[in-house]
């Protein structure tokens, strides 16, 4: 069937529909406006397709089998069998579940969906293009724009996604044999936890970083412990590394890496030492060095909505961008590219057009890396605090003195909970633990609340829990920890 040229009209036309632009579709049918959501390629975006949730379902799958076979201390002995295209299939399953979750939850709240690629054809006019079976393109009127259209993966020269022993992280979330050996360049959270889901199959890991240190934009503490356990995964670190191209070589390949051009005093680049290239043989190579936003492909002039030189269309608190009636939500609208970020965002976007005065709130947005052990942040740093002219106090608290982390065999890591010295307020908290990411919502609730250390300290925690710690740390900093020695 080939769809006219037919001209619809909408209140709110929103592209994208990954965790920014479904959960601002969602909203915005629940406050009664006219929602059309154009999807190009699948519902829940990157998230649910091909990221969060994809690599949270292998991590643990691969956790599974590496605590399994890991576990002689506590009497269990096992070798377990990996069958990672059963594995990959079960993947698919969740995300399929929540996919199509997506789209009842669309349809139940009165949004039209329509499957095509979006572009603006004027200040109001949107054209979309139909593939396959219903080829063609249609007009939209629309009164309101949310722009969703994510971020795609960084390419880097001499690695094209097209060849075969090239992956980006969502063809790596989408092997179905365990390759025997695997580079990855980058060591930011995405390249982390590809690495230790990897390590866990059975696989050669070899990680190139430009810079000095796994996670960049994380502080060292955290991190020790991340890279502790990666280098008992048996993965294998080169920093200071630039991955610049690929040969074929034997059955596989070799990755050639230069050292990374650091800057001289007078602004120029150093000279690249030859003999330290470095030459590594694999089968594939992942590149995970970040991610981009969408924009160049949705004639933005056409509507005179503006980007900075990175793509990312600048916004303002309430989510708008340089035109008043255009909004732009989730990675397009530029870091941290996290899709709860993305939903947020995109709620506010709907509620903003519905005349209500929501506003973005960053302060209290938390991030999670779900490396073993797992991050979770939100808030200020200690330094970070420091440098805004905060008098702090910091508490922290060891896993070691946890109860439950010695039950759950896992005691790297601590909780640290950053406060301010005069009123109490707790300003931000950096954890590194098992279930980390769940843990700093307490404290993502406590800035929210505008609650105290003592207000943390005070409440009751369950016995025994990871959270006890939290409560511990928060004690810590009012100097009267129980299970710790006080600062
Ligand atoms: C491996 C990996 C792991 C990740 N893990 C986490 C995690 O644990 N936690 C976390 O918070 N974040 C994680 N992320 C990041 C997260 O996936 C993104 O921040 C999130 O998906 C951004 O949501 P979005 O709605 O802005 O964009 P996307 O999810 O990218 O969705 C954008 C959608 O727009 C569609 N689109 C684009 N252009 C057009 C057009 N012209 N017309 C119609 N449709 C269009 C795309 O097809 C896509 O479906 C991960 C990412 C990756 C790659």
């Amino acid at each position: 069937m080939v769809v006219g040229d037919v001209t619809t009209g909408t209140d709110v036309l929103i592209i994208g529909a990954g965790p920014a632009g479904y959960v601002a579709a969602i909203r915005a049918g629940q406050l009664d406006l006219d929602v059309t959501l154009v999807e190009k390629d699948a519902y829940g975006g990157t998230c649910l397709n091909h990221g969060c949730i994809p690599s949270k379902a292998m991590i643990t799958a691969t956790d599974i089998a590496h605590e399994a076979g890991n576990a002689e201390e506590m009497g269990i002995h096992a070798d377990p069998a990996i069958d990672l295209a059963k594995m990959v299939d079960w993947k698919d399953g969740v995300v399929d579940q929540l996919t199509s979750g997506v789209e009842k939850l669309c349809k139940a709240n009165q949004v039209s969906l329509l499957e095509g690629t979006a572009t603006f054809a004027g200040e109001n006019t949107a054209r979309i293009s139909h593939s396959g079976d219903g080829q063609g393109s249609e007009s939209i009127e629309f009164e309101h724009a949310i722009v969703a259209t994510g971020s795609r993966p960084i390419e880097i020269p001499g690695f094209d996604y097209d060849d075969e022993p090239v992956l980006d992280s969502k063809q790596a979330l989408a092997l179905d044999s365990v390759p025997d050996s695997l580079v990855i360049v980058g060591a930011g959270y995405i390249g982390m936890e590809l690495a230790s889901v990897f390590a866990k199959l059975g696989t050669d890991v070899t990680v190139l970083e430009m810079l000095d240190s796994i996670l960049p934009g994380y502080d060292d503490d955290l991190k020790r412990p991340v890279k502790q356990r990666a280098n008992d995964l048996g993965i294998d670190f080169h920093f200071g590394y630039t991955a610049s191209e690929w040969h074929e070589e034997g059955d596989g390949i070799q990755v050639v890496a230069e050292p990374a051009q650091q800057a001289t005093a007078d602004g120029g680049q150093a000279e690249v030492d030859t003999e330290d290239v470095l030459e590594v043989d694999t089968e594939r190579v992942l590149v995970a060095v970040g991610r981009q936003p969408v924009s160049e492909t949705l004639d933005l002039d056409a509507v005179g909505v503006e980007t900075d030189d990175r793509g990312v269309i600048e916004t303002d608190s309430r989510a708008r961008t340089t035109v008043d009636h255009v909004f732009a939500v989730g990675d397009v609208a530029g870091e941290p590219m996290l899709a709860h970020k993305g939903s947020m965002e995109g709620q506010i976007a709907a509620e903003v057009i519905a005349g209500e005065p929501s506003a973005i709130d960053y302060q209290a947005m938390p991030a999670a890396i779900f490396t073993d052990p797992e991050i979770g942040t939100v808030g200020m740093t200690e330094s970070e605090a420091d440098d805004a002219g905060f008098e702090t106090i910091v508490g922290e608290f060891p896993l070691r003195a946890s109860g439950r982390a010695l039950t759950l065999g896992e005691t790297d890591g601590f909780i640290k909970i950053v406060a301010d010295e005069s009123e109490g307020y707790v300003l931000g908290a950096q954890i590194v633990a098992p279930e980390a990411s769940e843990l700093i919502a307490e404290l993502g609730l406590a800035i929210e609340l505008g609650a105290t250390v003592e207000d943390v300290a005070s409440t009751v925690h369950t016995h025994p829990t990871l959270s006890e710690a939290v409560m511990e740390a928060a004690e810590n900093a009012l100097g009267h920890a129980i299970h710790t020695l006080n600062r």
